[in-house]
């Protein structure tokens, strides 16, 4: 299955059961959405309001093939039968454009019906899981503090015996940052061939509606969340992963990250949206029909309206929505504007440029100094790859030209 990372031209992830998860993890940034909607009792997607997005999602997409991705909370609280009559409401409205589905999960809730369900109808499911047990079981476990990890390995092994198609979604935080070759092989015994290394930046900060996350106008005042990885960090992690890919697995393990790299450095729009130049192209629509600039942006003031009352056309062409996404240009500070990786970073995701430049601009990405760190080192072999793009050969080529000289890996001609 072929899925271009964004249903073009718009995109709106959907969150069938609103932040409702079975598992509790820590650093869960879904979980106190919850409070943003204090009086309801049931988080719970009508079917009014499902036959309404599928409706207007189909009619607003220009291309043959539409994307839809389903995310949580726990996307398998919802039972089968509700995925059943999404499927049902999609083919009404298919016009005879092709149908993909994403669905992300925790994992914990798969059988084999499920899996068989996945299978039969080409869905291609997404695991949240940190590594290894030991690095798995820091952070993700239920609200009684029971550790996920063998639930979700049990599940992987369904979607496997099923023959369903999965990647991995992986969150690098401050506990498992330093151990990027064991987090790395974890992958590769499973066989599992495309991942997402997702760093984990969040800030504690207070609010009247009781959630503790901060939002990402709060300035300095709040505190990075202990779980966070370091910036530093972060950029070693990914050099440390990027120098055994390159000499082993370019074309064989899918890193989300290096291939988004790579298409920055041809001119293409990359498949991170962190990495991309704008913002505003991926809302998510809440249980209630609320939709929001982004899942990050989950926070009243970047409501963009109620499916209700407006259609998704308008509320991701606002003008609100529409500023939003060129604000991550507009806003980068001078030392963005002049750094010699503009290109490829774009000021990474507004959720954290939190910090100050050198002379007090506000604005600068918590993470610069990694990714500053992770594209000089990555630059000589970004440059290889684009070549041999260029010349139509296969980026792959590139293991055939690297090698170690004194501890640093070069490339030969
Ligand atoms: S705000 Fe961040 S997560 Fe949202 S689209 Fe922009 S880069 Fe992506
Ligand atoms: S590497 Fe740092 S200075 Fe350069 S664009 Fe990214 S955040 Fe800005």
């Amino acid at each position: 299955m072929n899925i271009s990372p964004f249903a073009s031209p718009v995109y709106v992830m959907l969150k069938p059961v609103g932040s409702v998860c079975n598992l509790a993890c820590d650093y869960c940034y879904y979980l106190e959405k919850k409070k943003l909607y204090p009086d309801v009792k049931n988080y719970i997607l009508s079917d009014e309001l499902l036959e309404k997005f599928i409706r207007e999602y189909m009619e607003c997409q220009t291309m043959q093939e539409v994307l839809f991705t389903w995310h949580g909370g726990e996307t398998l609280m919802r039972p089968i039968s509700f995925y059943k009559r999404a499927l049902e409401l999609q083919r009404k409205y298919a016009g005879g454009r092709r149908i993909d589905n994403c669905i992300q999960t925790n994992g914990t809730l798969l059988t084999d019906e499920w899996c068989r369900f996945f299978r039969e109808n080409n869905f291609l499911v997404g695991i949240s899981i940190d590594g290894p047990q030991e690095f798995h079981d820091e952070y993700r476990r239920n609200r009684q503090g029971q550790p996920s990890f063998y639930k979700v390995m049990k599940g992987i092994d369904l979607l496997k015996k099923h023959g369903v198609e999965y990647n991995a979604m992986a969150v690098v935080n401050d506990y498992n940052v330093d151990y990027p070759h064991e987090f790395y092989q974890f992958f590769k015994d499973m066989d599992c061939h495309y991942i997402q290394f997702a760093p984990i930046v969040e800030r504690m900060g207070r609010h009247a509606d009781g959630t503790v996350l901060a939002s990402p106008e709060q300035g300095e005042e709040v505190q990075l969340a202990p779980f966070s990885v370091d910036a530093e960090k972060w950029g070693d992690f990914l050099c440390a992963l990027f120098d055994e890919w390159v000499q082993t697995d370019v074309g064989i393990y899918f890193i989300q990250l290096f291939d988004s790299t790579l298409a920055n450095w041809m001119g293409v729009m990359p498949g991170v949206c962190s990495l991309a130049r704008t913002c505003g192209h991926a809302g998510v629509m809440e249980f209630n029909g609320d939709v929001y600039a982004c899942d990050h942006f989950v926070f009243p003031a970047y409501k963009r309206g109620n499916i209700r009352t407006q259609t998704l056309t308008e509320m991701m062409y606002s003008r609100e929505q529409l500023q939003f996404g060129v604000d991550k240009q507009e806003k980068l500070p001078g030392q963005c504007k002049a750094c010699e990786f503009l290109f490829a970073c774009n000021g990474e995701c507004p959720k954290n440029r939190f910090l100050r430049t050198a002379d007090g601009e506000p604005g600068l990405n918590y993470l610069c100094r990694g990714y500053k760190k992770f594209f000089a080192h990555v630059a000589p072999f970004m440059d290889f790859m684009k070549q041999e793009l260029r010349a139509e050969r296969p980026p792959a080529n590139i293991m055939q030209h690297v090698r170690k000289e004194n501890g640093k890996l070069i490339i030969t001609e």
